[in-house]
């Protein structure tokens, strides 16, 4: 634990290094809880005039040598912590370090710089875990050509990977230990490098690059899952053609190499050449794995993969710059998907995403630009407002463009910065350029604003004189150390829709418009359309074009009007969506106070023709029927939140849904059994998901139905069988506890399976469910050294949970912070990301906001916080 008072990192205060390093000389030699690392660095002045002393990085390391070119270095000339190491004085040349550390690889619990995911060691480096294999200018924009080699005993690790092309490889006499070089011609930051060595079992393939170079495809998972690795190798081939086909990007390297790890912090990572992963986002079989597994594999593999060049060819100045990398990429992963899955789907669920994630971060105590001015612990800025708010700022910059004129900006940008360290502003100059649009200085406050912009359109229709006109405000509401904000550039798209459910031609200020789009810059704009010969309905924000929320006052009938309608099938969605929000928030307010609750006969009435129309794709249907989330009816209702009321309004909304529209769900439940082996496409992954949502509508409809136990029992893949599961433990039905010992012993000794029965427990909203959590991590199957287990139990009952989470007894909160302050020690990265849960406390009613306060008051008090727990607790209890 670093005891210092932890100090803010600011943009402002950037300033290049006065040192660069040329080449890194790496010598591993593997050992479970002493391994030596000699670097050898070539390092030069990046600054004209006095030397500056070199201040390398480093975090809990133990230093064995240091030799000044080639010759050791005495004592008296520098200073080693563990967390530094200082050269007071180095002559203004370039010279070559040798610095020999020792490292713990399995006492390295919080799974930063080179540990052990069971008997496999591997590394994470992002952000800052290679100063915890060696002292380094551990920073982006010192970018260096790494060769590494690795010696390991050839019974513990017969595999040894690191970045880029494998040079050679042999025994070393005489020993039972063996060796691999690698080298990696491109020069990169010290946080995309990686090592590995395992006993690991290799499924190999090849591609041929557009310009017909055959590279080697190798994903290395442990020994027996190699059957579980053929969709995320047919994933990757798919991404590489993908990136070939749309960007232009090729592959580079001789080889592409992905490994699979049991403990992780996150997703993936995108080290250059040798990607390690989560084995979750690996592995995947049709009796192991859903479908929305599957389509999670296919997005992270594409998502890794796409790095290459956004993120490794071109990486971040410095780490404010996260979103440079990490919002295009996300971009990029969400385009490929979109290709090769539903457009419209992958739009509406990543929509559903942002809103119950990224809108309400940026509506609470944790809400930060896009990009960062300020942080303590980097760690903690891996959050949706970087990665999901961040994609939707380079979509704006696609939907203002167009398609092809984004393209030349990328192609541009990837032109201007291959080799590089870029920012923000570069990144966007390359738009401005390529377009000579003017509007990008303005854009630029996307990046530095947070929060959700509010947009709120009054249209009039004058018969008389037949124009329709939109009078539109914008206001961005204040956050944490920004109470003032200026206006946006926000690309509406938009239609009027005529009574045929054509949209009209739309001429504005007398001329044309070839595409329905207004740009907002400004407070309040007036649009007015002329030869409007019958009074349209307005559809703004198609395709969701900018992350607001609108405000838009426009009567059932027309929402249900455009609904059927509507060209677009976003707002399709989302029109029933607004219906189904209106409804819910009054419920909410009525179930607080004793009257009885409303219903939506033309809410109902649409969603029945939704659910019959033949015509839409099943997996549109289910997200139609599907209500807004807990979490983002607890954000539009957005003060005095009862999570009880959100829950039982929520619940309440779709027994109705099932009890009017039974004899149709039980016919589309029938219609949507697909015979023959399970095939993960999204057409059929579609069916299924239609299938298994009338599946839980009818369980809420009729507590006597036996169909969930049935397909429980008899289902031929995970997704219909963890549907299944999940409606029997949701709706509390008899069968639960069979059900649950059944699908224990069919999958105790795999571990990603049972994450998923940790899961549900964790899940299911009923006030015993704290109780069965806390003895769960005393189950031989949790264990708090794993992220997976810990996400699966915790992270389900802190995150998704929100009737036991937030129970008015308070003590889900002081069971989350109890585990959170013992886990801490251990792993840090983890530990804050749970705390995270309580990021909307300041909304909730009185009663558990006091709960949550004390509960957070008493974890900023506990002694010997890490620097990344210590940083989440006090912003969220800070005031603004
Ligand atoms: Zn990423």
């Amino acid at each position: 634990m670093r005891t210092e008072e932890p100090r803010p990192v600011r943009l402002k205060d950037y300033r290049p290094p006065d040192w660069l390093i040329e080449t890194v000389d790496l010598d591993v030699s593997l050992h479970p809880t002493a391994a030596t690392v000699r670097a050898k660095l070539k390092i030069k002045p990046n600054t004209a005039g006095r030397p500056a002393p070199l201040v390398l990085d480093g975090d809990e390391l133990k230093l064995q040598s240091l030799a000044f070119d080639g010759k050791p270095l005495a004592a008296e000339h520098f200073v080693a912590t563990p967390d530094r190491l200082t050269i007071g004085q180095v002559p203004n040349r370039p010279f070559e370090l040798t610095v020999e550390t020792l490292v713990d690889p399995t006492g390295n619990t919080q799974l930063m710089g080179l540990y052990r995911a069971g008997a496999t060691y591997c590394t994470q480096c992002e952000a800052e875990g290679f100063r915890r294999i060696t002292y380094f200018l551990d920073r982006p924009d010192v970018m260096a050509v790494y060769t590494t080699r690795i010696e390991a005993d050839k019974n513990e690790a017969a595999v040894l990977l690191s970045n880029g092309n494998l040079v050679s490889h042999g025994d070393v006499p005489g020993t039972t230990r063996h060796f691999a070089v690698w080298h990696d011609p491109f020069p990169k930051p010290s946080y995309l490098f990686a090592l590995v060595g395992g006993n690991l079992a290799c499924v190999e393939d090849s591609f041929t690059t557009m310009s017909g170079r055959k590279v080697k495809l190798a994903i290395y998972v442990e020994p027996g899952k190699e059957a579980r690795v053929p969709y995320a190798m047919d994933s990757l081939k798919r991404a590489m053609r993908w990136d070939e086909q749309v960007f232009g990007r090729e592959y580079d390297l001789d080889i592409f190499m992905i490994v699979a790890v049991s403990a992780f912090n996150m997703g993936a990572m995108e080290n250059k050449g040798l990607n390690v992963f989560n084995d979750k986002y690996v592995l995947a079989s049709p009796t192991s794995a859903t479908d929305a597994d599957y389509a999670h594999i296919e997005a992270v593999i594409a998502h890794e993969y796409f790095h290459n060049w956004t993120g490794d060819r071109i990486t971040c100045r410095d780490w404010f710059q996260l979103c440079l990398k990490e919002g295009l990429t996300v971009f990029r992963d969400q385009e490929f998907t979109a290709s090769q899955r539903s457009r419209a789907v992958e739009r509406i669920s990543d929509v559903r995403a942002l809103r119950s994630h990224q809108f309400v971060e940026d509506a609470g105590p944790l809400a930060h630009p896009v990009r960062p001015e300020l942080y303590h612990e980097i760690n903690n800025f891996y959050t949706s407002t970087v990665y999901d708010k961040g994609a939707e700022v380079v979509r704006m910059i696609s939907t203002l463009l167009g398609v092809k004129m984004f393209r030349k900006g990328m192609d541009l940008y990837f032109a201007r910065h291959d080799g590089q360290a870029a920012t923000v502003e570069e990144f966007v100059q390359c738009f401005a350029d390529a377009s000579r649009r003017e509007f990008f200085p303005q854009f630029m406050r996307w990046y530095s604003q947070a929060g959700t912009p509010e947009i709120k359109v009054v249209p009039h229709y004058d018969a008389r004189d037949r124009t329709y006109r939109l009078d539109i405000t914008q206001t961005i509401p204040p956050t944490p150390r920004q109470p003032d904000k200026e206006p946006m550039v926000i690309p509406l798209a938009f239609g009027l829709v005529g009574a045929d459910g054509a949209d009209l031609p739309l001429v504005l200020d007398g001329r044309p418009l070839d595409r329905g789009m207004l740009e907002l810059t400004r407070l309040s704009h007036t649009f007015v359309f002329d030869g409007i010969t019958q009074r349209p309905v307005p559809s703004l924000n198609r395709g969701f074009s900018a992350p607001i929320k609108l405000a838009l006052p426009i009567e059932p009938d027309d929402r249900r009007f455009l609904a059927a309608h509507d060209s677009d099938p976003f707002n399709r969605w989302q029109a029933l969506q607004t219906l189904a929000m209106t409804l819910l928030k009054t419920n909410v307010a009525a179930l607080r106070t004793g009257t009885p609750p409303r219903d939506d006969d033309g809410l109902m009435a649409a969603l029945g023709a939704i659910l019959n129309d033949g015509t839409l794709e099943p997996a549109f249907i289910a997200l139609t029927l599907a209500p807004p989330s807990e979490a983002d009816i607890a954000r539009e209702i957005g003060s005095d939140v009862d999570p009880d009321a959100v829950f039982t309004a929520r619940r309440r909304l779709r027994a109705a849904i099932g009890e009017r529209h039974r004899a149709a769900l039980a016919d589309s439940y029938r219609r949507m059994i697909t015979p023959g082996p399970y095939r993960p496409d999204a057409q059929s992954a579609g069916r299924r998901t239609l299938k298994n949502a009338c599946l839980d509508f009818l369980a809420l409809a009729e507590p006597g139905d036996a169909r969930a136990y049935a397909q429980y029992r008899t289902a031929d893949n995970m997704t219909d069988r963890m549907a299944a599961l999940e409606t029997l433990t949701q709706h509390n039905r008899p069968e639960c506890a069979a059900a649950l010992d059944d699908f224990y012993k069919r999958h105790a000794d795999d571990p990603l399976i049972i994450d998923k029965w940790l899961a549900l427990q964790a899940a299911i909203p009923e006030s015993a469910t704290l109780d069965r959590v806390r003895a769960l991590t005393a189950h031989p199957a949790f264990s708090t050294s794993n992220p997976n287990r810990i996400r699966a139990l915790i992270g389900s009952f802190a995150q998704v949970n929100h009737t036991q989470f937030n129970r008015s007894d308070g003590e889900g909160y002081a069971f989350v912070a109890d585990f959170v302050l013992a886990l801490d020690p251990k792993n840090p990265q983890v530990a804050a990301r749970l705390m995270g849960a309580f990021r909307s406390w300041r909304a909730l009613e009185a009663k558990r906001r006091a709960h949550a306060e004390s509960v957070l008051r008493r974890v900023a008090a506990s002694p010997a916080l890490s620097p990344d727990l210590h940083d989440i607790v006090t912003r969220t209890l800070a005031d603004s």
